[in-house]
């Protein structure tokens, strides 16, 4: 039976999948959700001997059901090729007692190329099963990392531009390398003469812009966005979860509908849905533990039944989970409240106009499968120094996260016995300075690239080529402009 999506916020309209990822979000401000999710129809022994791409087609032809086999698998293969510096995309490591899911192999080294490696791809094919002809133009504000991730699935992808515009003074000058070093004729980066919220908010004008996207469309472009919640990014992290559990049965850490503990540091709320929604497909998971840091909105959410976003937001140095809105927490919301899209949009009104919302006894009865809990940045540098101390694995602060709350859980509930999947989200040489720090302050004096040679010489670990790259890449972007000058920028860029 086809998977049709709706919104969380009013299910009267349904939509294919393709038409759910070409638009994105739905026009209320509800995210889109699939109206079943289908058990996967192949058997842990065929799973266990299955390579990373044909993983994903087994769980994307299910979620992606107006997909032809062809038009999945020519995005699959696109997405995880050699841009990934291991065949395995997705490699488990065992160290103390827990399997790290590494899922920061890919161009940026973090966990978000897993789902941008291949939206650009589901996009394009989506807008052509849909009859759109125009190219379709991404346009993205950014403080530093979705940016580069974003630029690097779309660099080179066939119908497709890319604009992202950064905070000129307002993004760390590794980050700043990183983006303006962007290969691909499609891409386009410039800084802008203010900070992240005025970036945004000039990307969103120019969506909102009725005139310009009517010029836009006489040209053969339209806008589109790469944002988080697209169902084209959640899905494809559905993946790696169904993969890592059928290594474990393949190399005989668990037996056959065997249970596993899934950790998950935990910002936005995607990564740990996607296992959730794996989990609904059939794969035998036990607890779903969700890691906070010191924003620890979800663990206060989990243990209260209220989510309360009205606090201090504080850095940390986990900064790609200092989120307070973690927007895909919404379609579990929708869930529980029994794919009551009145009640969800109720409470999300309330989120929007109190900054928070409660929910029912009821409706936390459903949450059993969750554990909740948090790290202090104390906790997690100390998490870091132990398991580097005692096995040689460095770990970068997001994941250590993960790791502080495994033991927390672990320790409350007595529960040691479930093997435990830790999803690895970034790369320690994504936060260098942060994760040897931790080790060592004697670090602290070191310069950033020195530290990176240093990082690779204790962790015994080559330097990743996208640390590699920045040292000696050439800068290849350097417009700036002022705020008001960002549609001429992109109307320059387009040529119209
Ligand atoms: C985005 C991100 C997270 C949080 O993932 P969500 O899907 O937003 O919960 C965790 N770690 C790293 C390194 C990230 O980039």
């Amino acid at each position: 039976m086809a998977v049709l999506y709706s919104s969380t916020r009013n299910s009267s309209e349904k939509l294919t999948a393709s038409q759910a990822i070409l638009k994105g979000l739905a026009d209320d401000g509800g995210l889109f959700v699939p109206d079943h999710i289908p058990a996967l129809d192949v058997s842990i022994e065929e799973l266990a001997k299955m390579s990373y791409q044909e993983t994903a087609y087994e769980v994307m032809k299910l979620m992606f059901s107006d997909f032809t086999e062809e038009e999945l698998k020519k995005c699959i293969n696109s997405a995880y090729d050699s841009k990934f510096d291991t065949e395995e995309i997705a490699p488990l490591v065992q160290a103390d007692g827990a399997y790290y899911l590494e899922l920061f192999h890919g161009p940026t080294i973090a966990f978000k190329d897993m789902a941008l490696s291949i939206l650009p791809h589901l996009l394009i094919t989506s807008a052509r099963k849909n009859n759109v002809k125009n190219d379709i133009v991404i346009l993205t504000a950014t403080s530093g990392d979705t940016g580069k991730a974003a630029l690097a699935g779309f660099a080179d992808v066939e119908g497709t531009k890319i604009v992202v515009f950064y905070p000129k003074n307002g993004v760390s000058p590794i980050q700043e390398k990183q983006m303006v070093t962007q290969k691909g004729a499609n891409t386009r980066v410039v800084g802008i003469k203010g900070n992240f919220d005025q970036a945004q908010t000039g990307v969103k004008q120019m969506f909102n812009d009725k005139a310009f996207a009517a010029e836009l469309d006489k040209a053969g472009f339209q806008f589109s966005s790469a944002n988080s919640i697209n169902i084209g990014r959640l899905v494809p992290q559905m993946v790696y979860y169904v993969y890592a559990y059928a290594k474990l049965y393949a190399n005989g850490v668990i037996a056959k509908d065997e249970k596993i503990n899934v950790v998950v540091p935990t910002g936005n709320f995607g990564n740990i849905l996607a296992a959730f929604y794996a989990k609904n497909m059939g794969l035998p998971i036990a607890k779903l533990i969700c890691a906070s840091n010191e924003n620890k909105v979800l663990f206060d959410f989990f243990t209260t039944g209220t989510y309360d976003k009205n606090r201090e937001f504080i850095l940390t140095n986990s900064p790609s989970m200092d989120i307070l809105i973690s927007s895909n927490l919404e379609r579990l919301i929708y869930r529980i409240a029994g794919n009551d899209a009145d009640k969800n949009a109720a409470l999300m009104k309330s989120l929007s106009q109190d900054g928070k919302y409660e929910i029912t006894d009821e409706m936390r009865e459903q949450l059993a499968d969750f554990y909740g809990n948090y790290t202090t940045e104390e906790e997690t540098g100390a998490v870091i120094k132990n398991l580097y101390e005692k096995t040689g694995y460095v770990i970068d602060t997001h994941t250590a996260v993960a790791a502080g709350v495994y033991g927390k859980y672990k320790e409350e509930t007595g529960d040691g016995e479930t093997k435990t999947v830790i999803a690895s989200t970034a790369s320690p040489f994504k936060f260098t300075r942060s994760v040897m720090d931790a080790i060592d302050t004697k670090y602290d004096a070191m310069g950033d690239f020195e530290l990176v040679d240093e990082l690779s010489k204790i962790g015994n670990v080559a330097v990743p080529q996208a640390i590699e790259e920045i040292r000696t890449a050439p800068v290849l972007h350097d417009i700036v402009c002022e705020v008001e000058e960002m549609p001429n920028v992109v109307r320059d860029f387009l040529g119209v």
